[in-house]
């Protein structure tokens, strides 16, 4: 397991030298830093030496699909990417816009709808009191396959030395053509805090100790602000031949624990997972159709919530 959060000091996996995903050995090549996990959802902490150039520049068009699965979560969040960047959604004269600022030390988000009544955009909630406001999570599309793709790699960056040779297959997969797809490409989703996200992440890798060979292998969860994602990591021959057909899907409850010295502990729980299929090789809409939030007019007091497109979610198994 990795993790980094705000204020504290970065961490670097891998040895350098050689390529984990290509073999590539030339020292001349591994000369940008490869972030482990995607720099656009906030990572600031964990780099990779054993990821060459070329190997680095070919993720980023997978880290690219993944932050375009569910950009307005970064946009709401206030997630700061690269160069401390909040990523915003959508033109502010397209049909619809969420943006996120800075005024006068505040966090600022403002949402904006074109040409659509009204009435799509606005409610209220008669048990609860509170004005609800529905804005698009954006039209940017993406190749679910291609985001899958990012979850692996940050998998095997993740991969202890010894456990490499159990997962050849799916590092040889990561190079192939992104219509190659493998069975059962199933996501894990699940948030904490929408709107607010916490600058910190966790990355694990979550090995077989059970003798079922229901239970994959190994499971990968990655925590990066309010979301967080886990997948089966397929090995070469440990959950069946190769390309495993097992349907078990990577359900876990996550919870980050923050304790700062001297203050109390606070518990950052994630919901339970629901799961998208990423076995697609064509442009999809976000799975983040709306950003839904709820206000109410008395107490201010405001919460926010993703709604995901019923046609990424996974068909039950
Ligand atoms: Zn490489």
């Amino acid at each position: 397991m990795v993790q980094g959060s705000l204020g504290e000091p970065g961490v670097t996996l891998g040895t350098k030298g050689r390529c984990r995903f290509c073999g590539e050995t030339d020292p001349r090549t591994f000369r940008n830093v490869a972030h482990t996990l995607p720099e656009a959802f906030g990572n600031k902490w964990v780099t990779s030496l054993d990821e060459c150039d070329a190997c680095n520049a070919r993720f980023g068009a997978f880290d690219d699909a993944l932050v375009k699965s569910m950009g307005a979560i970064l946009t709401v969040g206030g997630t700061q990417g690269k160069g401390n960047k909040v990523r915003q959604t959508g033109r502010t004269n397209g049909p619809a816009s969420i943006r996120h600022q800075i005024v006068d030390g505040q966090r600022s988000i403002s949402m904006r709808a074109n040409g659509t009544p009204f009435s799509d955009h606005f409610g209220v909630n008669f048990k609860t009191g509170e004005l609800v406001f529905r804005i698009s999570g954006g039209t940017e599309r993406f190749v679910p396959a291609k985001a899958y793709r990012a979850l692996v790699k940050m998998a095997v960056a993740l991969l202890p030395d010894d456990e490499l040779p159990n997962f050849t297959k799916i590092i040889d997969w990561l190079g192939s053509p992104d219509d190659d797809l493998l069975p059962h490409m199933a996501v894990g989703i699940s948030f904490s805090i929408i709107g607010n996200s916490p600058p910190l992440l966790a990355a694990a890798l979550l090995r077989r100790a059970s003798v079922s060979r229901d239970t994959p292998y190994m499971l990968f969860v990655t925590t990066m602000g309010s979301v967080c994602l886990q997948i089966v990591l397929k090995a070469n021959a440990l959950d069946g031949a190769w390309p495993s057909r097992l349907r078990t899907r990577p359900n876990i409850r996550w919870t980050n624990l923050l304790a700062p010295p001297g203050e109390e502990p606070l518990a950052l729980a994630y919901d339970a997972p629901v799961h998208l299929d990423w076995g697609r090789a064509g442009l999809e809409p976000p799975v983040i159709e709306a950003i839904v939030t709820a206000v109410h007019p008395q107490t201010a007091q405001g919460r926010m919530t993703a709604v995901l497109r019923q046609s990424a979610l996974a068909s039950p198994p």
